[in-house]
């Protein structure tokens, strides 16, 4: 029989959130896969934790990969961590569970901290409905692209990005969606220096040209605010407000009250009504 693929969430600063659950399942699996194995020793160090590490990262996934799922098949347990946080999200692991699916073997997650969901959390944005971006690409077109997709995103955007680039990735920003609109920089999360600055693209490019950006960063960005179309013509929302003046009411409040059940604007409505008397 096939042995499990764990994926084990890390800590992305704090020691303290690794889960009694994540430690179990290291010392429970044959052998761990990290993405950085120096950086996994001292995680392991930390808890006490002896087990064989092999590596597994970008540029090794496909020759590791075929190694981890055989023996896999051959019924060892594996435990997948990457440097922080949670293995698969922007991070290598996406490759080995795509295998595993393909190959019948059971995946199971332990999970724990992420950098996008605790940087949405504590955002103060709309959580309802929101698009992961990962780093937005680095290639000039491939770049280009990837922003201009997200020019009409309702939804709230979170997006990965380190700190020598930030400037260069708000100044993107500011040219994809305009200087006024809200985002979140989330830093250091569970860090000594842990913040949150709420501003607009361009509050957050002033901030940086004063004080250079330090630490690890994910930017939450506000989606594009709804504009509620009007769905009837001009012709058809004016008699609406004619509609409330055959009740009696002023001019102003029809127009207020036409404007509340077509999406035109009062203002719009008032002077059309004073244009056509
Ligand atoms: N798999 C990880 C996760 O679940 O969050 C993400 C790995 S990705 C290679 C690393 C990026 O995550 C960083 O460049 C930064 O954008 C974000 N990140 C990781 N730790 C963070 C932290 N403590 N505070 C803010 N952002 C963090």
């Amino acid at each position: 029989m096939s042995g499990i693929l764990y994926l084990v969430a890390t800590p992305i600063g704090n020691l303290g959130d690794f889960s009694p659950r994540a430690v179990e399942t290291l010392l429970n699996a044959d052998f761990i896969a990290a993405e950085d194995t120096r950086v996994t020793l001292k995680l392991l160090n930390h808890f006490g934790i002896k087990k064989p590490l092999i590596s597994y990262f970008e540029h090794n996934r496909a020759q590791s990969g075929e190694k981890i799922i055989e023996r896999l098949r051959n019924g060892e347990n594996v435990a997948l961590v990457s440097d922080a946080g949670m293995p698969a999200i922007s991070d290598p692991g996406e490759d080995l569970v795509r295998l595993c699916a393909r190959e019948g073997i059971t995946v199971c997650c332990t999970p724990g901290p992420c950098a996008a969901v605790s940087a949405l959390a504590v955002s103060g944005l709309p959580t309802q409905r929101f698009t992961f971006e990962g780093f937005i690409n680095n290639s000039g077109k491939n770049r280009a692209e990837h922003l201009e997709s997200l020019q009409n995103e309702k939804r709230t955007m979170i997006i990965y990005e380190a700190p020598h680039k930030l400037i260069g990735t708000l100044t993107d920003l500011k040219d994809t969606f305009g200087g006024d609109r809200e985002l979140s920089l989330c830093r250091e999360i569970t860090k000594i220096y842990e913040e949150v600055i709420r501003t607009t693209i361009d509050g957050a490019l002033e901030h940086y040209s004063k004080i250079p950006p330090r630490g690890e960063y994910v930017l939450v960005v506000k989606g594009k605010e709804e504009t509620a179309e009007p769905e009837m013509t001009l012709e058809e929302a004016l008699s609406r407000v004619d509609f409330y003046r055959s009740e009696g009411k002023s001019l102003k409040q029809s127009a207020k009250l036409a404007s509340e059940d077509t999406g035109y604007s009062k203002n719009e409505l008032y002077n059309a009504a004073v244009g056509k008397a």
